[in-house]
């Protein structure tokens, strides 16, 4: 990101796709390859995915928009979104620009430490304990056993890092001993190392209690690895049109009390931060049903489904929000290196290390929720929404071209943004009478 044009690019909106386009190579210093992977014309091929999964017939393509504005722990970030859903980058980009008032966001991450379960099965609940005690005594030659497992992780840096067993003495399937394997998985997600370190381990966990080590894979409740980002915006950002900065600010917190207190709005709640956080997940080919599983299960953690973020008044009567969350992404490793958009992607943010592209992903996912919460406490979300749905409305009736700008802004004026009317006007454009 050259340090004149940061990520402010005023009316990058307004711009036709391929000056976008240039706008963007100006304004991220990106090589030609990397320009051409994110603009569409070397995205992945066929013969990439069919080394990818079974079955491979062909590739999927979706939108690729890059959302401004974007000010993480003072640097400036051009974020790139995959994403269907209309309005989510013009959301986040808007948001980011109310946060820059406030300094922008300041995020951090944990260590990226994953967690890989085994499942000791065939003791009785009285021997639970004693197994449990074996193993803790072992700790040392357990970890250093899992060390082995990923030489490149271990000279990096990376490892295990610690051992915890917690007895269920009732289940449905009887008494077990879950055993945790802590693993700093460095740069990368880490779901290979983790789930080949326990693999590795359970022989020694079987000698060690006398049971027989049944799963062993990584948990999803990343609850070691979470990423957190803060912003601060001032109250007079917050008014706009008929509406006042103090109404705006106490009218989100009042949102997000709801969410907090009821999981049926939490649910949609969340479902907003995820908008943010799964676009730039899938944007560098991380697993986005990792991060939504992982997310879920964190909101529930207290034993209720809860909001992941929260909403408070801060210094000077600022609207201040929060958002925590587990964030196993990698920027090494599955398919971060592989999918040529994605590594573009990658360059574009300039993230050297997995802990800054989680840092960013949660304040994108902040952004997102401060946008939802912000629309349905003012003017309600199908204002701002129904312009950018005409215009899939409009294509999905068959409209090309200019026409679709066209037929949408018709559908929004006669306030009719629905399929059978925009089918009435493509066909009325095809006999050369608009109506
Ligand atoms: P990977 O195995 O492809 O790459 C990681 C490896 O790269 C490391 O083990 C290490 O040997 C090497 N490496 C090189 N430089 C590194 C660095 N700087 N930091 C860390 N490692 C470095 O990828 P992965 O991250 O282990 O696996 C991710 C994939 O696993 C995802 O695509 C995911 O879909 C899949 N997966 C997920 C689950 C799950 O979420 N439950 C389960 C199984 C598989």
């Amino acid at each position: 990101m050259t340090e004149s044009e940061g990520s402010r690019l005023p009316g990058f909106y307004n711009l036709p796709r391929q000056e976008r386009l240039a706008q963007l190579a100006r304004a991220s210093g990106l090589d030609a390859a990397s320009l051409a992977a994110i603009g569409g014309g070397a995205g992945l091929t066929a013969e990439q995915a069919d080394h990818m999964i079974e079955n491979a017939v062909g590739v999927y393509g979706l939108p690729l928009g890059i959302a401004v504005n974007f000010l993480v722990n003072d640097r400036e970030v051009l974020v790139p979104m995959v994403i269907e859903e209309p309005s989510v980058v013009a959301g986040a980009s808007f948001m980011a620009k109310l946060a820059r008032e406030g300094g922008g966001f300041r995020a951090g991450a944990d260590e990226p430490l994953m967690i890989g379960q085994m499942q000791v099965l065939g003791l009785t609940a009285d021997q639970l304990a004693g197994a449990q005690q074996a193993l803790l005594d072992r700790r040392s030659e357990i970890l250093a056993a899992a060390d082995e497992v990923d030489p490149v992780i271990q000279k990096l840096g990376g490892g295990a890092r610690g051992l915890e067993v917690r007895p269920l003495p009732k289940t449905d399937a009887g008494p077990m001993l879950i055993v945790h394997l802590i693993y700093d998985t460095r740069d990368a997600m880490g779901a290979n190392a983790v789930n080949t370190a326990v693999e590795w381990l359970a022989p020694l966990v079987e000698e060690i209690t006398g049971g027989r080590v049944h799963l062993r894979i990584l948990s999803n409740l990343a609850d070691r690895r979470l990423a957190r980002s803060e912003c601060s915006v001032p109250v007079e950002a917050l008014a706009f049109e008929e509406f006042g900065g103090e109404q705006v600010r106490d009218g989100i917190i009042e949102a997000w009390a709801f969410a907090e207190a009821d999981p049926y709005r939490a649910a949609t709640h969340n479902k907003g931060i995820m908008n943010g956080v799964d676009a730039v997940v899938m944007a560098t080919a991380n697993d986005w049903r990792a991060i939504e599983a992982g997310a879920h299960a964190y909101a529930a953690r207290q034993g209720r489904y809860r909001s992941l973020s929260q909403w408070w008044v801060g210094e000077a009567g600022a609207l201040c929000g929060r958002l925590e969350m587990p964030m196993a992404v990698g920027i090494v490793g599955g398919a971060t290196r592989v999918h040529p958009t994605a590594r573009a992607c990658l360059a574009l943010m300039g993230v050297e290390r997995a802990a800054e592209l989680a840092e960013i992903i949660v304040s994108v996912g902040l952004a997102q929720n401060l946008a939802a919460l912000r629309a349905l406490a003012t003017e309600g979300i199908q204002r701002g929404h129904m312009g950018l749905h005409a215009r899939q409305v409009a294509i999905a009736a068959g409209a090309e071209g200019e026409s679709v700008e066209r037929i949408a802004r018709q559908l929004v004026a006669e306030s009719a943004v629905r399929l059978d009317r925009a089918e009435q006007l493509v066909r009325a454009e095809a006999s050369g009478e608009m109506s």
